[in-house]
């Protein structure tokens, strides 16, 4: 189907200024949301600035938490058809050693586990669904800004795709025009962090390790990450300290990847990896994180990443994403009338609450294990690293706990200040037993304080009442208006 073809119904649908949400971008957040929101016969009104299928490296692995809510959304079989692979845990790598830990999934449909895959293909099979609805309307075209009255969203100003100016109106507009947003500017207070970036190859011709699962090495200076993206390919991820890497043009990176990183990568995909490198599509991204304070404005949302970021160490961001769909979806079903704008405002202020257990223990677990992940020469940081794979290895409760996490099925930031505390006094412990010394005492307070440094400032970033202590948010109540 070419989803850029306008229908004409929906062409009248616009014209007679009937639509009810605008949304801004079709990406993950997006398309989901577009889909949703038309099945439940809301008049929805999609811009996006360029249909054709993206060839990115990013969002290609879905979290068995990121594909319960595509069965909530009933957007599953989008991971049908394009050679997605099923995933179904990860193995830690530390100096050789290999510590597997399977997603916890009894509770689960046998087909709730992890997927991965290219996400041009996934994307498109969600655009593809939501322009099947027929309340939707699918449009190429570049947002250029918000369209206020009176501190009111109305709309936005877009340039279409034959370059015609236009204004398009509507009693809500939900912003997800991913990490590189204009529009968030005038919705959020957002706070950047460029730890490091990610560099992308694809491995042909070798089979992983650990068949079906992702692989994390917890490599110098920092971690590289290897999972299936189709029947023949393997994604690998070098992440690459830093906002500033090595030139992939003048081949300073194939290089580095060549001398730093292939010494450190597992003997079975040691060859295909210079050969990926050899043949030369290597791309790398920036790998951000962004928490946000939002700026409440009647008239207009944010979501996905244009709204928050977490690290990609651990393929969190469309589950995050999906599952704001889902709490927004289920906030819209109970409000019949969205032409009341300050009402509208008061009740969905709530979804920035709601949203918080998924999206805060998920951007707490990826931005914590990334420091932790990375290779330091401080002692305590050291000890931390080598806790975080000891804990892990311990199986049970400790292994799936994180696990849980992880893979978005355990929305619980108590869990997660429980795990990342019993890692640290795991890793005190393993320096004092059975014969302490005054450095391993040295060393094993520093690594609780270092812990303490990692933990509470990103809680505070979340904010305590909103994470642990969601009731008492006064949003959190917050009825839909009567009409
Ligand atoms: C290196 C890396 C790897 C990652 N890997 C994973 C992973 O494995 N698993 C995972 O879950 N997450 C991963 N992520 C994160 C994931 O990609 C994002 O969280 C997810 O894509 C967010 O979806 P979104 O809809 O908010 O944004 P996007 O998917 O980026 O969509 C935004 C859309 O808005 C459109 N747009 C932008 N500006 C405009 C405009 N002005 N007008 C109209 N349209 C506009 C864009 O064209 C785009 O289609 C990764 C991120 C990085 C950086």
């Amino acid at each position: 189907m070419d989803i850029s073809q306008n229908k004409k119904s929906q062409m009248e649908m616009a014209t007679a200024g009937s639509t009810d949400i605008i949304i801004v971008g079709a990406g993950v957040a997006g398309s989901a949301l577009a889909y949703a929101l038309g099945k439940d016969g809301r008049k929805v009104h999609v811009i996006e600035r360029d249909l054709s299928e993206p060839d990115r490296i990013v969002g290609e692995f879905l979290q068995p938490g990121g594909y319960l809510k595509l069965l909530d959304l009933g957007l599953q079989d989008c991971v049908d058809g394009i050679d997605a692979q099923q995933v179904f845990g990860l193995v830690l790598t530390k100096d050789g050693k290999n510590s597997k830990n399977p997603f916890s999934l009894d509770k689960f449909h046998p087909d709730v586990v992890g997927r991965g895959f290219h996400h041009g293909p996934f994307l498109q099979k969600l655009r593809e669904k939501a322009s099947s609805e027929s309340n939707v309307r699918l449009e190429q075209g570049t947002v250029s800004s918000l369209f206020e009255e009176q501190g009111t969203i109305k709309g936005v100003k877009y340039k279409s795709k034959s370059g015609q100016e236009l204004t398009a109106y509507a009693p809500l507009t939900i912003v997800c025009d991913g990490c590189h947003s204009n529009m968030r500017r005038s919705l959020c207070n957002p706070k950047v962090d460029f730890p490091s970036c990610f560099v992308g190859l694809v491995l042909e011709n070798c089979e992983l390790p650990f068949a079906e699962y992702v692989q994390m090495i917890l490599a110098d200076p920092s971690p590289i990450l290897f999972y299936p993206i189709s029947s023949t390919e393997i994604r690998c991820l070098v992440d690459v300290p830093g906002q500033k890497v090595p030139s992939i043009a003048t081949g300073e990176m194939a290089n580095y990847l060549k001398t730093i990183v292939a010494p450190q990568v597992h003997p079975e995909l040691y060859h295909a990896f210079l050969a990926s490198i050899r043949k030369g599509n290597i791309k790398s991204v920036p790998n951000r994180s962004m928490s946000c304070a939002p700026c409440p404005t009647a008239g207009a949302l944010l979501i996905g990443d244009a709204f928050n970021m977490r690290n990609a160490l651990t393929g969190g961001g469309m589950t995050v994403a999906l599952s704001e769909v889902v709490v927004l979806r289920n906030l819209l079903r109970s409000l019949h009338n969205l032409n009341n704008a300050s009402a509208t405002h008061k009740y969905l202020e709530s979804f920035y609450t709601l949203r918080k257990p998924l999206a805060s223990t998920i951007n707490i677990l990826s931005n914590a294990l990334y420091k932790v992940c990375c290779a330091s020469s401080d002692p305590a940081r050291k000890e931390m690293r080598r806790a975080l794979f000891d804990y892990m290895s311990l199986g049970g409760i400790c292994s799936s706990g994180v696990m849980s996490i992880l893979a978005g099925l355990n929305p619980c930031p108590w869990s997660l200040v429980f795990h990342f505390f019993a890692l640290a006094i795991y890793g005190v412990m393993c320096l004092l037993l059975p014969f302490p010394s005054l450095k391993r005492l040295w060393i094993g307070s520093r690594l609780m304080l270092v812990a303490s440094g990692i933990l509470f400032p990103m809680i505070k970033d979340e904010g305590v009442k909103q994470m642990f202590f969601p009731v008492t948010v006064p949003a959190y109540h917050r009825p839909a208006p009567v009409n």
